[in-house]
């Protein structure tokens, strides 16, 4: 498995992780410092050894619009672990607007919950009080460390430091 880098940018914030080839490069390059290493690991060649990258810095700031975690339906079965979130079926998933589109509800990360087919036709127009079922989790909108977790697959200890300046701000 490819082990993540975390990449900040110059200003210490969290900006995105990248391969260890890739922050290897960067630092080569001059485009970024070593920030924290890896503790488990080095990379060793016929006449080096170096430490292995955990976390960088990039000496120019880079600003992106933060795109965020994309409103999908594939993202939204994701976030609901592909279950239904009124009877727990995983068969037959659609999405269900919590508050029904025809009563102004919108179509954002709080307001949308998987749900299957027959539970969404039996809540048809109603809020889950009015069709008294029950949601299993109210809809959030998943943060950059869930992001995080779903692209590395884990978060290393020495990348915490720097991460909740992001949650933070997009919470
Ligand atoms: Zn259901």
């Amino acid at each position: 498995m490819g082990r993540k880098v975390l990449v900040l940018n110059q200003d210490y914030s969290a900006l995105s992780i990248c391969s260890v080839p890739k922050a290897f490069l960067l630092v080569f390059l001059e485009k970024a410092e070593l920030v924290a290493e890896s503790e488990q690991f080095t990379l060793r060649t016929v006449s080096a050894e170096f430490p292995m990258p955990s976390v960088i810095r990039l000496h120019r700031y880079v600003s992106l619009p933060y795109k965020g975690v994309m409103l999908t339906r594939q993202n939204i079965f994701k976030r609901d672990g592909h279950h239904c979130q009124y009877c727990g079926t995983s068969d037959d998933l659609t999405l269900d607007h919590v508050l029904p589109k025809s009563r102004g509800g919108k179509t954002s990360w709080d307001n949308l919950a998987t749900a299957c087919k027959r539970c969404n036709s039996r809540k048809g127009d109603y809020t889950p009080e009015e069709a008294n079922m029950k949601l299993r989790q109210k809809p959030f909108k998943p943060t950059f460390l869930v992001f995080l977790r779903e692209f590395s697959g884990s978060i290393e200890q020495s990348w915490m430091p720097f991460l909740s300046k992001k949650e933070k701000a997009f919470q």
